[in-house]
């Protein structure tokens, strides 16, 4: 059997970029987030509930009008929620088909709030990158171009990495990159064998 495999860790940690070691050994990766978003645009269900929420501002010219709802949910939980209850669904359904497709020892969801959206038992191992909060921060401002509250503010939506940590079934301390690529190697072989 397939295994399915969760990655995950907080905002600057570095899932992507581990995500990518694991797929230049030839795992095959799942991005949620960016399938999240290609998804925003192209499922009419989704299209359609956001408009009946938010107006049809929400669409303009056809492609989702990221500014406008990025305004609304900023401050509003609520509207958060709601569009989580959306995308979510959609997304899981589109993750499965996706394996159906797939053809290796196992596969990979990389998804920043696999814990916080509640599908952490969906998988049969978690892998949780881990960093400390003042690089992830760093990282996360010149990447982003943003300035430090704006990163604190993302971070408060999610898990602590302690927490993370004692769910998971292992962990990638990305600091130094040749040590994580290691790291990753090791887990490889591991997941490969179980
Ligand atoms: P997010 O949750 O915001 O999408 P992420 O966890 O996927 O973030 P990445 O985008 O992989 O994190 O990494 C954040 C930034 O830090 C990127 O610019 C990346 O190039 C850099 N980075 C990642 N790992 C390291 C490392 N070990 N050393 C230095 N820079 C790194």
């Amino acid at each position: 059997m397939m295994k399915i495999v969760g990655l995950t860790g907080g905002i600057g940690s570095g899932k992507s970029t581990i995500a990518k070691m694991f797929m230049d050994l030839g795992i095959p990766v799942y991005f949620s987030d960016l399938e999240a978003k290609i998804l925003m645009q192209k499922s009419k269900i989704i299209k359609r509930k956001l408009i009946q929420k938010f107006g049809k501002e929400v669409y303009k010219n056809n492609t989702l009008n990221k500014p406008f709802l990025a305004n609304i949910i900023f401050n509003d939980k609520e509207a958060l929620q709601y569009v989580s209850s959306v995308v979510h669904p959609k997304v899981n359904q589109h993750f499965k088909r996706w394996i159906k497709k797939q053809q290796a020892a196992y596969i990979i969801q990389e998804n920043a709030i696999l814990f916080e959206n509640g599908t952490a038992d969906f998988f049969d191992y978690i892998i949780v990158v881990t960093a400390p909060k003042k690089t992830r921060i760093e990282r996360v401002m010149k990447r982003d171009k943003i300035l430090e509250n704006q990163v604190l503010e993302r971070m408060n939506n999610q898990w602590k990495e302690s927490e993370k940590i004692k769910k998971s079934d292992f962990i990638i301390a990305n600091i130094d990159l040749e040590k994580a690529q290691k790291k990753v190697l090791q887990i490889h072989k591991k997941l490969k064998a179980l």
